[in-house]
């Protein structure tokens, strides 16, 4: 089963819904001037909350080669929960793809495997694709558990989850002492961890889950170092945060195969 490879931008708290308008639009020129090539490297974009609307319309509207999706979601699907956003709402908009825990959601909001494991069920159940995020602070590495340290959060948060949709999702390996810092893993310490990642699942669902899984890597990623990082056998992706606001750039990261 060939795996077709993920470059997902995550904007974060960035892009009012008009200016994420702008960006997707001078993304898909810059794709299209270079020649964009879809179903040799899927290109998405998610977008704060507030944008997806806006981002759907131009997307869908003009039928631009591109995914989109949500940053986050409830484990609730309606009721008192001010503040929250179901999956079901997320799915009545098309997006394809959830982010759950991602780092900045670990940390600041405290949440767990066992809720994050919660989370990619309803996304599961919606209809949609989950982003799971998993890696090891800048401790655990010095220790030196980092294999198993990522091998116990990706046991939990894919806990329960049948194989044949585990075959389907995406797991982000993101080191968190290299998102937003500038310091990247060597493609080495990726393949490391996303190669472990590939092993445990194999292990615990099954070849066919394993072979289908798609595992990104996500840290600092920039044009200049995404080939060597996607040369690993192991890494299907990346997980793309500060430069993927720069259509130019992540123009270059989507389009990795043509200098690989
Ligand atoms: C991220 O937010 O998931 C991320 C990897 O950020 P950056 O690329 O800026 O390190």
């Amino acid at each position: 089963m060939a795996r077709t490879p993920l470059m997902a931008g995550n904007w974060k708290m960035n892009c009012n819904h008009v200016e994420a308008v702008g960006l997707v639009e001078q993304l898909a020129w810059t794709l299209k001037d270079f020649k964009y090539e879809p179903e040799r490297s899927e290109a998405a974009v998610i977008v704060p909350f507030t944008d997806i609307r806006s981002v759907q319309t131009v997307i869908e509207g003009d039928r631009l080669p591109l995914a989109f999706g949500a940053q986050d979601v409830s484990v609730y699907d309606s009721g008192a929960y001010t503040g929250e956003i179901a999956a079901g709402m997320l799915a009545k908009l098309n997006c394809k793809y959830v982010v759950v825990g991602h780092s900045e959601r670990r940390e600041y909001h405290g949440e767990t495997d066992e809720l994050i494991n919660a989370k990619a069920k309803k996304v599961i159940a919606a209809g949609m694709t989950p982003i799971i995020c998993v890696g090891e602070v800048l401790e655990v590495r010095k220790a030196g558990i980092h294999v198993s340290h990522v091998l116990t959060q990706t046991k939990g948060v894919l806990d329960g989850i049948p194989a044949e949709q585990v075959a389907k999702l995406v797991i982000a390996y993101e080191p968190v002492w290299a998102i937003g810092t500038g310091e990247v893993a060597t493609p080495q310490d990726a393949q490391e961890v996303c190669g472990a990642i590939r092993g445990y699942v194999a292990e615990a669902f099954g070849e066919e889950a394993a072979k289908g899984v798609r595992i990104q890597y996500g840290g600092s990623v920039k044009a200049s170092n995404v080939v060597e990082i996607m040369a690993e056998p192991d890494v299907d992706g990346a997980l793309v945060g500060g430069a993927s606001l720069k259509a130019d750039e992540f123009a270059k990261i989507v389009m990795f195969y043509t200098v690989a």
